[in-house]
């Protein structure tokens, strides 16, 4: 460990923010780890309620239905030894969050305003721990606007599907094919982006990364090196 590091008193929050299979979730975990911060998925907060969603037959623009799911639902992340585990009202979903159609669900959740709502708090709690690496998509413009250190992580649309492609695939057979991979992402995007609430984009203070031609060693180093000047 270096001396910033254990020095609790500099522990930062860091944002690290971008689009889908820039990266994101591998270099948090990698940036965490290294720094011994907790590691904070806000995706994995927006599948869980989109599959809340999907198991009540909640249509994503029911705001009406929305909030009483809210209202009935409690989101835990915990951090283990093997990962971060997801709990849906005390039920552990880690795994089953994480299907293409899940991604959709969660995607469409997010653009309303009762689910942010719903979801801004429990970000902001789990981001008053001391030294946090927090994952999303607005967490340096508005979740912690304030944050000690903002990145925003992107890469061509074809990298980041092959990777998406890669990781839904790995050592199984019977995943999406690539043409849906592509597909997929592409409304996410879309959805993500041009949402009127809390859309994808950089903080002007987020440092850009560009990870089309970087491997997951390059862009963490990058990072560490950025925040070991700010500490
Ligand atoms: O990062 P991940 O792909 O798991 O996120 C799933 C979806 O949750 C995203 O497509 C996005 O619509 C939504 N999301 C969001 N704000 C965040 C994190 C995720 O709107 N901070």
């Amino acid at each position: 460990m270096m001396g910033f590091q254990d020095d609790r008193s500099k522990r930062l929050l860091i944002t690290i923010d971008g689009p889908a299979g820039a990266g994101k979730t591998s270099v948090s975990k990698r940036v965490a780890r290294h720094l011994g911060y907790h590691y904070m998925d806000t995706g994995a907060l927006y599948r869980a309620v989109g599959l809340a969603a999907d198991a009540a037959g909640v249509a994503a623009d029911d705001d009406a239905a929305l909030a009483a799911l809210c209202r009935r639902t409690r989101i835990d992340l915990q951090t283990t030894e093997s990962g971060l585990r997801v709990l849906l009202n005390g039920k552990d979903v880690t795994g089953v969050i994480r299907t293409p159609h899940i991604s959709m669900m969660a995607s469409a959740v997010s653009a309303r305003p009762v689910v942010r709502d719903f979801l801004l708090n429990t970000q902001r709690t789990l981001g008053e721990r001391k030294g946090v690496v927090a994952e999303g998509r607005d967490m340096g413009t508005v979740v912690f606007p304030h944050a000690d250190m903002k990145f925003f992580l992107d890469a061509d649309p074809a990298v980041r599907a092959r990777r998406r492609f890669d990781e839904l695939n790995a050592g199984r057979q019977g995943g999406p094919s690539m043409a849906s991979v592509e597909k997929e992402m592409a409304l996410r995007d879309k959805n993500d982006s041009s949402r009127v609430l809390a859309p994808l984009k950089p903080a002007p203070d987020a440092v850009y990364i560009d990870a089309t031609h970087h491997d997951l060693d390059q862009v963490v180093a990058e990072m560490l090196m950025h925040i070991r000047c700010a500490t």
